[in-house]
């Protein structure tokens, strides 16, 4: 979404790694039989999408002016066009992600990153 700032990483001595180097470490995850079979689903959790995180930064935007924004977001209204969000416009999980950090529709973010 955003772009990288490359004079950050043009210091960096990359180190290209087979898969099954960068795999040595890993364990896999052992699931129950009820998650392997279907019977049960496990849900991932995102650190951006938790209540805590949301709730801080909502305090923050509040305390610095955003009050009227903070409110449109809580009711699924972009704060930069006023229109609806309707989740089914969202591209894809990244469009989504940006969406739960700035309330963004998937046209002002069009407009706003490149
Ligand atoms: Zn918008």
């Amino acid at each position: 979404m955003k772009s990288i700032n490359l004079n950050k990483i043009k210091d960096k001595v990359l180190k290209f790694i087979s898969t099954q180097e960068s795999l040595k470490d890993i364990e896999p995850i052992q699931w129950s039989k009820d998650v392997l079979s279907g019977k049960k689903k496990v849900v991932v959790y995102n650190s951006n999408t938790k209540k805590e995180g949301i709730y801080m930064n909502e305090n923050i935007m509040n305390k610095t002016g955003f009050k009227k924004e903070v409110e449109l977001v809580k009711n699924n209204i972009c704060p930069f066009c006023n229109t609806q969000i309707r989740l089914e416009d969202f591209r894809g999980a990244i469009s989504l992600k940006e969406f739960t950090i700035s309330g963004l529709c998937q046209d002002c973010q069009n407009d706003l990153f490149d």
